[in-house]
Parts: C-alpha cells; structure tokens; sequence
C-alpha cells in the first residue's frame, strides 16, 4: 500500500482487460480482486452481458505480472475464451473495487457444465468439526450443480431449482462476502437451510444421515437402490457382489452391456484396472467422466463386464456419492444409468418410483430437482488422447469453438445416440447425449431439450438441418419445426455430417479426404453407407471410395443378427461349404430362406458398411453370432485381438470414377486360420490390419488424382482403437496430416455439429 501511494500518477499505466468465456458464478470476480491486491493494482472489475471488464492501474512491472498471472491462476472451473487488452488513461485510483454489472448489447453468456465436488468442499465434508460435516449438498463457487439446475438465465439463483431453498444468516453470510469461496455461490446450501436426502424402502422413510447410513446398508447387504445424482438416476450395487449384480441385470433385463461401476478413490480403482497417467487425469479432473480401463484380476463381479477387457470406472462427483462409497465394506458401487434401455433418463422422484420400482429394492431420493437430465459422460483413453464416446455431464453446454461464424442454425442430429446442436456466431452448442430417437416419449424429451437450450442461450435458430434419411424422428422433427417458423431447411448426408464435424473441431475448411466408417448412414444414392472415402469440404462432398456392397436380409434384423451377415460374406465368396464350425452349425433353414430374400431383392438393402464387415468377422470366428447390445459384435472383436504383424488380403478394384474396396479375399484366408486351429486373437489382429492397409492404400490411390494432403477420420468405427490408432499411424507415416476428434464423440453424438457446419456453409 505504501509502495503504491508513494508512486506518482505519471510512473503508473492504466490498462483495460475484457475476458469473455465461462467467468461468471465460477468466483472471478473476487479472484480478480484477490489478485490486484497480491499485485498493487488499484481499479475495478465489473459483469458485463458476455464477460468481464478489468481496469487495472499500478506500476508496469505489477500490471505486466497480473494480466501474466490472471490465466495461469484462474479459479478452475473458469474458462476464458478470449482475454483482449487496452490502454486507458491513468485515473489515480488508490483501491481495487467491484463494480455494477452492466448489461451489453449482443454478448454471449457461456454456462458452466456441472462440476464435481472440490477438494476443499470434499475436506469440510469429512470434517467432524464443520458445519456442513456429512451434508450431501455442499458446494461452493468452484463446484456443484451448474447446467441441470438452470431453468433460465441469467444464472441467479431464482432461475434454478435452488429458487424453494431460502439461505440461513450463515449461508448467505458466505454468499454475500467477497472474500468467501461461497460468494455468489448460487447453489450454496447448509443443512439449516438446504435441500435433504430421504431414502424410501416400501413404506419405511429414513430422512438425513440415516437415509444414507441406511442406503449404505442395504448396497452392503446385496441390495440395488436407485440414487438421484446430479443429472439423473443411478441404480447402484455392491460390484463385488455377483449375486446382487446378477438381480440387477435380471431385473434391469439388461443381460451383457457392461455396468460403470464407481469407486471412492484411485487407489480403490486401482485393484481391479490398470490407471496409466492419462487415465489418472480423466477420472480425477473436475468433468469425472466414465473412463474405459483395461481390467485387472480383482474382486469384481464377473457379471459388472462380462466378455469384456475393460471398465468403465469413475471418481465420485457429488458429496452424496463421497458419502456412500466413504464406508470401508464398499470397493465400488455398480452406477448405471436409472432408465431401462434407450428410454429418456429419469429425473424426477415420482418417476423413478414408478418407473424404476421393481428394479430397486429402495430409493435414495432428494428434494432439490433436476431441471434438465445429463448422463455420465464415457471417454476412452488412447495413445492419441481421449476419444469421447458419449458427451454429456461435465461438457455439457461448454461450446465448441469455430473458425467460422455459423449463425443461429440448429442441427437436429441423427437417429441413434442422439444430441442436436445450436450454433451462435462461432459457437456451436452441441447439446448431451439424448438417446435413440425411436420412441414418442424421447422425442418429446428432445423436444424439450431443444426449447430449453434455445432459452437459455437466447438463440432463436434461422435456419435448420437435418440428416438426409426421410423418415428419421428427427428429420420429420425438423421439417415440421422449419415449416411452423417459415425457415429453410439444408438436408445433410449422413457421412458429409460426420467428417464436417471433424474438420470444423479443427477450423480445417479443406478440401480433405474423408473417411466415414461406422454402422449406418443414409446414402445419397439410397443405399445404407458406412465406409466411405468422401472428398469433402463444409458446402459439398464427393464420394471417391467406399466398400463394396452387401445385401443385409432382413434390414435391421441383419444388424442384430451378425451370423447373417457373415453368411452373406461367405456366400459372396463361395465359401458356405468350408470345413469350419460357422459352416457346420450354420441354421440352413433360415438361411435358406434369407437366400430367397437375397435373390428376389426382399427387404434386403444394400450396404457399404464398416460395422456389417466387422460384425461378419465377429460371428465367423464365433465370439458374437447375435447381439445383445448395439455394436457388441465389433467391441468384442477389438477385445480379442492380441498382437499380429500379417494382414489378410484385399483388392480395391475400380468402377468409373470409384474406388470399390473388396473384402472378399480376407474371407478365404480367415477360413483359412480356422482350419488351421489359428487363435481367435491373431485372427482379429489380422482382420484389423488388413481393414486399416485397405483404408490406407484407398486413401493413398484418392490421394494420388487429388493431391490433397489432409485426411479426417470420423464416424463410430474409429472409438475402436486399433482401427483408430492403427489408420492414424499408416496416414501419419505416408505423409498426410491427419485430423481425428478431440472434442466431439466420432460416432453419432458428434454428427450435429457436422449438419450445422454444412448447412450455413451452404446457406450463408
Ligand atoms: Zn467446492
Ligand atoms: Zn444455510
Ligand atoms: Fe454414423
């Protein structure tokens, strides 16, 4: 202070600082405060619609060293997207005070995604001597509930499901003092004041410490109990307990999918996956996603992941998870998400009572609602950084940032696994994973969805895309949506959705050459396509290479039943009649019947699909004749391979201006191996070898008449990682720069983002 007083007003300099990003209920304001006084600076900061507005005087070196500092030091769940600085005139401030708020014309306020309880808030949980000691609300401006408590904006506490709780002397004591980590803390709550946990078993009530000693009890015992979390139902049991678990699926009448499964420490995680350090930092940072560990021999039952090589593991993120896994006699909680199959996440309490009661066996409920349900998110380390496969709490509405300014559009996304995007200027909104659109119910919740990020963005959309498939729910969606508001619609193929994305997360216009593979798209010419190399830019593709077609009899039924696919491939090859336990076992009788189909062209459509290659692969060597869950012929083909330096053959042929990429010849040698006695493992390694070198010499010859240097990879078919990391390093090593997804799902949870991009590209 002395310093600063002595100092003459023609020595100081005055800059202005405007931050723009997440900086508002995440405690910037009394962290920009803290740090002016810790640097001398005198001036202000005040709100503005968009950000904040720094003035900050004091001597060059102490002003240099705090706009140096602000990023570095910035609260965690903060997020600058843009920090931008002036020169002002020198006022002759003497302190560093917070100003009005002010309201500006046309600024973006960005929400904060929910964040997982902090370190000092987790600290006062388990301290006997705080007043929030085992309260499962605590929070504070550097966690808690954000997004799925928000019903409008601005983000004031009125505005969200805190809006029935009236904060006590105390609270709002915290809430009111700058120099609190409570201030403006909007979700801040004691148990004076807050909301309360009640567990309900038949028509016994427990209320506070006893609901959740009581929960613990029962999940000891074998019990499954469905637990309200932050964006959703969970239905939890003790993972190591086979039976319990078994009862959980027999019940939930899901026989297979694996089960994420939840643990109070890393240590605790630990005993039964292999944590490398990347792992670490997904399952420990602020978002706690369900991360995809390779398993180890341990204690967990068989039934949380069975034929699988992995977990999908996560940290605790709110203080009510803490609580329940703090007791010893829980290693991890089964927590699967508390809806049965693809239906619309439950999120309110009567719902769940009804709709979850003969799974659960009691229910561990609370009185603070949820305004909009979240899923756990589910990323998959890998040597090339994470891949997320399903984006929703933690990222959820942090925007992806663009390179270009798309306006208002809303792109409404797919059919499976959901999400829709909305765009403002250069931020794209793509919103947490929705579901499969199949069912009037999810319909209606994406429905609700769309209405609920339009308001609180404050974007009315001007302009709507769509997939290219007619009958898609969310096609007619936005053909009904367009027409009721006199807008445009711009229909995008499915792949060309899929690859946009890609190069927009990387401001990359191109032209690239795309490669599409995944289950099921919509193609141009009618046909279902999933393995593709698209010459694309935002506006217009051409296809220059795909797979060679196969007939799928039966439609959908051939995706469910991988055994006929791999049938058709044999039959293609005239391999039917092979010396192989396939061909031995083989249902002649419906196949016989599925060969009709075939020959008169019954529904029987025709597929260039990466998925279907992988799924005749799967059922050939016998790991998944029929799917009990989606891509689960694919998943345990990955699972299987072990290490193989040979690749099977394959042709690519030509037919006028396309490449046509022929699996034929790894049929006859795979038939081979079996004959041979050859391990399902090195017959996996090999199939994946080969499908990389055929993607890799397709792209190479597509690249040869194009002279285009940059390849994007996208679609569901690159969460595999052999297939991923595999293709990476051929194109890396053959010279091209090679974008892959960092930010978005690669399957269909990103293809929104990719309609939108294409749909002002085209229409602005
Ligand atoms: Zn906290
Ligand atoms: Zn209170
Ligand atoms: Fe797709």
């Amino acid at each position: 202070m002395a310093d600063r007083a002595a100092l003459t007003t023609d020595q100081r300099i005055r800059r202005q600082i405007t931050i723009t990003g997440i900086v508002q209920g995440v405690g910037f304001r009394p962290f920009i405060h803290r740090l002016a006084q810790k640097h001398n600076i005198a001036g202000s900061v005040h709100n503005f619609t968009g950000g904040v507005v720094i003035e900050a005087e004091g001597n060059p070196g102490d002003v240099t060293a705090f706009i140096k500092d602000l990023p570095k030091e910035k609260p965690p769940i903060a997020r600058i997207e843009d920090m931008s600085t002036s020169e002002l005139p020198v006022a002759g401030d003497s302190q560093f005070v917070i100003t009005a708020s002010r309201e500006a014309a046309g600024g973006t306020i960005l929400l904060s995604p929910d964040v997982a309880t902090c370190q000092d808030c987790r600290r006062e949980l388990f301290d006997a001597e705080d007043r929030r000691y085992q309260y499962p609300f605590i929070n504070c401006t550097n966690c808690g509930p954000r997004f799925t408590i928000i019903e409008t904006v601005p983000y004031d506490r009125p505005n969200t499901t805190m809006q029935p709780f009236v904060m006590c002397p105390q609270c709002q004591g915290e809430y009111d003092d700058i120099d609190d980590r409570r201030y403006h803390a909007q979700p801040n709550a004691c148990p004076v004041c807050g909301p309360h946990v009640e567990l309900v078993v038949g028509d016994k009530h427990y209320t506070r410490d006893k609901a959740v000693q009581e929960a613990i009890e029962r999940l000891v015992a074998g019990g499954i109990v469905a637990i309200k979390g932050l964006g959703g139902f969970h239905l939890a049991c003790d993972a190591t307990n086979e039976e319990a678990v078994q009862k959980l699926r027999r019940r939930k009448g899901r026989e297979q999918k694996p089960l994420a499964i939840m643990s109070a420490s890393l240590a605790d995680i630990q005993t039964y996956c292999e944590v490398t350090d990347e792992a670490r930092a997904l399952l420990s940072g602020p978002i706690r996603p369900i991360v995809l560990l390779m398993q180890k021999d341990s204690t967990i039952a068989p039934s949380v992941a069975p034929d699988s090589k992995y977990h999908g593991a996560m940290l605790p993120y709110t203080p009510l998870h803490h609580l329940l896994l703090a007791d010893d006699r829980l290693l991890a909680l089964v927590m699967t998400s508390g809806n049965l199959s693809e239906e619309p996440l439950t999120t309110q309490n009567d719902e769940a009572r009804q709709r979850l009661g003969h799974i659960a066996d009691g229910f561990l409920l609370h009185n603070r609602k949820i305004n909009i349900g979240c899923d756990d998110s589910v990323v998959r380390p890998t040597p090339l950084g994470p891949i997320i496969m399903r984006r929703a709490r933690g990222y959820v509405p942090f925007p992806i940032k663009l390179e270009r300014d798309l306006g208002k559009t809303l792109a409404v996304g797919g059919h499976f696994k959901n999400t829709f995007c909305l765009t403002k200027g250069h931020n794209a909104f793509l919103s947490q994973h929705i579901g499969d659109l199949e069912d009037a119910e999810t319909l209606e919740y994406f429905k609700w969805c769309v209405e609920h990020l339009q308001d609180v963005l404050r974007v009315t959309p001007d302009l709507i895309a769509h997939d290219l498939h007619p009958s898609y729910l969310s096609t007619r969606y936005a053909q009904q949506f367009a027409k009721e508001q006199g807008l445009e619609t711009v229909t995008v193929q499915h792949h060309h959705a899929h690859i946009a994305a890609c190069m927009a997360e990387h401001g990359v216009a191109g032209p690239v050459l795309g490669v599409a593979c995944d289950g099921t798209g919509y193609g141009a010419d009618g046909t279902v396509w999933g393995c593709e190399v698209l010459v694309s830019s935002y506006d217009d593709y051409t296809r220059a290479a795909h797979l060679d077609y196969v007939p799928l009899p039966g439609g959908e039924q051939a995706i469910r039943q991988p055994w006929r696919m791999a049938a058709v491939y044999l039959d293609c090859q005239r391999l039917l009649d092979a010396d192989i336990k396939f061909c031995q076992t083989l249902d002649t009788d419906t196949w016989r019947v599925l060969k009709q189909m075939i020959e008169k062209d019954i529904n029987c459509p025709l597929a260039s699909s990466a998925g279907r290659l992988f799924s005749a692969v799967s059922a050939l060597v016998g790991l998944c004749p029929v799917e009990a869950y989606e891509s689960q012929s694919a998943i345990m083909l990955e699972a299987a391979a072990t290490e193989a330096e040979e690749a099977y053959s394959y042709e690519i042929t030509r037919d006028n201006d396309m490449l046509i990429m022929q699996p034929g010849p790894m049929f006859h040698e795979i038939v081979n191996d079996l004959q041979a006695g050859t391990a399902i493992g090195q017959i996996s390694a090999r199939f994946h070898n080969a499908f990389v070198q055929m993607l890799a010499d397709t792209v190479q010859q597509v690249a040869d008449e194009t002279n285009i240097g940059q390849v994007a990879l996208s679609g569901g078919t690159f969460q595999n990682e052999l297939v991923l990391v595999g293709l990476h390093h051929e194109l890396t090593k053959a010279g091209f720069a090679v974008l892959i997804h960092k930010e978005t799902p690669p399957n269909d949870g990103g293809l929104a983002l990719g309609q939108a991009v294409v749909a002002a590209a085209r229409n602005r």
